[in-house]
């Protein structure tokens, strides 16, 4: 291997112990910790994983945080009438509206209606827009938590050519966004990008961020290049016998072992991106309560 790897989990480790300074600074000025509100609806289990550990490290860290679980059968008036009182707390200054939404409620009126001051996970449409305007707002955690490795591991990114693969609104457009703000010349590729493998190997820096086991491979990518893998993907064990008894690891969307033999930095998957993410929730959280991280 010869790519510098990322160490996500590191890097999250080291924003949130600045994030949890912040927060006693906060609660040291003003008397009471920033809060937080966590809505799951339903019983996805990935989601309860999420928003356990979300809940846990933001209590941590300091903040008060709020967890809210409704039933499967919320009706959308029920939803929305959470989100109206949340909105109307003074103990809360950012709500999450874990996705995916159970079937029959829809999760766009209930991210209309959220108070974009609140809005932690950047995904309301005042959020979005501000971002694409190039405006401050609150940004979604995952690209956040992108941009920052990104920086931290290369340095500037001014004139570097980017390509972000993915245009999902929680993901692929807002880190474009991101890199776009930060001066890079950016290419977006999908689903119907055509000679996928000759796009990416134009980028300095590469994002995949589409959900498909090890598809960027090790010839796609441009020697020296920084590759950030967001993908989370389930795919059988390596051990046969693990395999068979239905046991699963997780990789990401670029080809590791390849493309670290020719990236200049790389993220691995676990321990890339993810951390990252709930670190940034927290970031997003101490910000939106009018509190900052001390100066590093
Ligand atoms: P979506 O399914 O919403 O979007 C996937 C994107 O990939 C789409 O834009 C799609 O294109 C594109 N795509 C699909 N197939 C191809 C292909 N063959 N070639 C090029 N592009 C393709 O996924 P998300 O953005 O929500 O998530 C992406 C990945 O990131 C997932 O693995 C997810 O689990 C992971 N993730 C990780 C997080 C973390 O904390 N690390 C947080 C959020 C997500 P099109 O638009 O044309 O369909």
């Amino acid at each position: 291997m010869s790519a510098v790897l990322i160490d996500g989990k590191a890097r999250a480790e080291t924003l949130r112990v600045r994030v949890a300074a912040g927060v006693a600074a906060y609660r040291a000025e003003r008397g009471f910790p920033p809060g937080l509100a966590v809505v799951l609806v339903g019983d996805d289990p990935a989601s309860q994983i999420y928003v356990r550990s979300k809940v846990e490290q933001s209590r941590a860290d300091g903040f008060h945080s709020v967890d809210h679980r409704l039933s499967s059968d919320t009706s959308q008036t029920e939803l929305m009438t959470l989100i109206e009182s949340l909105n109307a707390d003074p103990l809360i200054h950012g709500i999450l509206l874990q996705l995916p939404l159970p079937p029959g409620l829809d999760a766009a009126p209930a991210l209309k209606l959220l108070d974009p001051a609140k809005d932690v996970d950047g995904l309301t449409p005042t959020s979005a827009g501000l971002l694409f305007a190039g405006r401050p707002g609150l940004v979604p955690c995952t690209p956040l938590g992108c941009l920052m490795l990104l920086q931290e591991a290369v340095g500037e990114l001014r004139g570097k050519r980017a390509l972000v693969i993915g245009r999902s609104q929680l993901v692929g457009r807002p880190v474009a966004a991101l890199l776009l703000d930060a001066d890079c010349t950016v290419t977006m590729a999908h689903s119907r990008t055509r000679d996928l493998p000759d796009v990416c190997r134009e980028a300095d820096i590469l994002v995949a961020a589409v959900g498909r086991p090890e598809m960027v491979r090790g010839d796609w990518i441009r020697p020296g290049a920084a590759v950030i893998d967001v993908g989370i993907n389930r795919v059988p064990s390596k051990n046969p016998a693990r395999a068979a008894a239905g046991k699963t690891r997780v990789v990401g969307d670029v080809a590791f072992d390849e493309a670290s033999e020719v990236a200049g930095w790389i993220t691995p998957v676990p321990g890339g991106v993810g951390p990252m993410t709930v670190a940034c929730l927290l970031h997003n959280t101490l910000i939106a309560a009018g509190g900052s991280l001390p100066v590093a």
